[in-house]
């Protein structure tokens, strides 16, 4: 049988740059990871996923890639990755890697020899037009920032393809030989030791170029093929997809098990932001009754916050309005007119019940869960930073200089720390929440502890209850004839709520929450909760 260990990993993305510096050059490197990687074991992550680490001019944050077979001199040698990946592996913690290839950078030796001679066997793997597409100012991804997906090349004399920025010119994925050297990119990485690949910008990876078809479509098949080759070379190794799709569209991506393992879940983040917002849970509930159901293998990626804006392109004007009114009231907050640029805490004004209410939906709702670097002890953000850089600010280990981040000279710093304000590393750190035993730190160590005791909440069915109130949710995962439910409220006032359980319910079991509980008896179906709470409970089978 497959190992479906996907299903039940807790990931934990981090930036190598930014995470912690080993040599004291004032940039995060493999050797300051590899030391750290003990207290991501204890908090109970099983698998890290690396964003861009390879050689870069790095204009978008390594998402425009020199060489696909290195690692960033700036973070170490390839010799640093692998004894990190030894590390890892010692302790039993998986590494997945960003797979970037929908683009590479125009710094290049390929896109370099492609634009300087038409007959270079490089010319085809990128996309040209002798004349500017007429289509060429629809579909920017950064709108405000970028103007146009079509710019002229002096040399080349033609006008290349960047769904990205101008410096990011798209890969001609419909070439068979680009599409050999992804295998090889990945098979590559894969003998280093990597368990698969988070694959960045899925949709326009796989849509066809052609610059005479505007409208373009998918090739899933290359999804199957790469999934193919995955399978044949490391039977464990996974695709997790970035697509922010429509629901109507997930299964595409997902096949008939054959295609992406995992897939974000933009749909469920940016609807639990609204029912945040509205402290009401139905936008949440009718978010997942929107998805498809998935495949066996398959599975959701659950997040709060990645790497990038928080977008809320896929709600309306007036829910998107909702939710800057509640967490990015100030322009300055927004980006892109799509998205809020903060970290979590901040955007929550720092309260830690509706801080715990996420965090606890994000280890309950059906899926996997990926946490964001520093989410753990609730960083917050340098809106002084431009774009989606106000969140991408060094750890925060401990109160010492550059917050323990790095030995360096503060001046020498290449990362930027949040030295001021609410969020300063003096007092939002590690060391100071390992002592602190209500820490928020303490509070995950504690919640990925008792999602691990309970497997339902991955591998199994998810099913919501019927509630009397509107701000209440209650879902139940059932696995091999053992369910666990969760109830969360998501509005300020405290309630009492009828819940209808699964029919065969008997006592229920309170394994996890704010404050201690007793067991509910069997047939009892009320429970009282305070503001913002959560529960989870185990059901016990119905008495003989
Ligand atoms: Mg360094």
């Amino acid at each position: 049988m497959i190992d479906l260990w996907y299903k039940n990993a807790v990931l934990y993305c981090v930036d190598v740059g930014s995470f912690a510096d080993g040599n004291g050059d004032g940039i995060g490197d493999f050797r300051g990871l590899s030391e750290r990687l003990p207290y991501l074991a204890g908090i109970g992550i099983t698998c890290v996923w690396l964003l861009p680490f390879y050689p870069s001019p790095r204009k978008d944050d390594g998402y425009d890639i020199d060489d696909y077979y290195g690692v960033d001199p700036r973070y170490g040698s390839l010799g640093d990755f692998v004894d990190f990946m030894n590390q890892a592996s010692e302790l039993g913690i998986r590494v997945i890697v960003d797979l970037v290839v929908n683009h590479t950078s125009s710094t290049h030796p390929w896109f370099q020899a492609a634009r300087k001679d038409a007959s270079s066997p490089y010319r085809d793997w990128y996309v040209w037009s002798k004349r500017k597409p007429k289509d060429a100012e629809s579909g920017v991804v950064f709108p405000g920032v970028q103007r146009t997906t079509w710019t002229y090349d002096r040399l080349a004399r033609a006008y290349y393809f960047h769904r990205f920025y101008d410096f990011q010119p798209d890969l001609n994925t419909g070439h068979p030989e680009v599409r050999q050297e992804i295998e090889r990119i990945m098979g590559f990485w894969l003998q280093l030791g990597v368990t698969g690949f988070r694959i960045d910008a899925v949709p326009f990876l796989i849509m066809d170029k052609a610059p005479n078809d505007p409208a373009g479509y998918e090739q899933y098949g290359y999804l199957s093929d790469w999934r193919r080759f995955l399978a044949w070379r490391e039977g464990h190794a996974i695709m997790l997809g970035e697509a922010d799709v429509a629901p109507r569209d997930t299964l595409n991506f997902i096949g008939e098990d054959d295609r992406l393992n995992l897939l974000f879940n933009f749909w469920a983040n940016q609807h639990l932001f609204l029912a945040m917002a509205t402290e009401d849970a139905r936008p949440l509930v009718k978010a997942f009754s929107d998805l498809p159901k998935l495949p066996p293998t398959a599975q959701w990626a659950n997040f709060l916050r990645n790497n990038d804006e928080l977008d809320l392109g896929r709600l309306s004007d007036e829910e998107r309005a909702r939710c800057m009114q509640a967490f990015a009231p100030e322009p300055d907050m927004q980006l892109y007119g799509r998205g809020i640029r903060r970290r979590l805490a901040p955007m929550l004004q720092g309260d830690r019940r509706r801080l715990e209410l996420l965090n606890s939906l994000l280890f309950t709702l059906g899926g996997t869960p990926v946490i964001r670097y520093g989410e753990e002890i609730a960083m917050g953000d340098d809106m002084r930073l431009s774009e989606r850089n106000a969140i991408r600010t060094a750890m925060q280990w401990s109160g010492e200089p550059n917050g323990g981040f790095s030995e360096c000279a503060p001046k020498r710093l290449q990362v930027p720390t949040i030295s001021a304000g609410e969020y300063r590393y003096e007092r939002v750190n590690v060391a100071n929440q390992r002592l602190d035993f209500n820490s928020f730190l303490n509070w995950t160590e504690h919640a990925i502890r008792t999602r691990k005791e309970c497997p339902e909440f991955g591998w199994g069915e998810m099913q919501f209850l019927e509630t009397d109130k509107s701000s209440v949710m209650a879902h139940a995962c059932t696995w091999r004839d053992r369910t666990v439910v969760a109830v969360h409220n998501f509005s300020r006032a405290s309630t009492t709520v009828r819940v209808k359980w699964p029919k065969d319910a008997g006592r229920l079991l309170h394994i996890f929450g704010r404050s201690v509980h007793e067991a509910l008896p069997e047939g009892s179906h009320v429970i009282d909760m305070d503001g913002y709470d959560y529960r989870w409970l185990r059901i016990s089978p119905k008495a003989q």
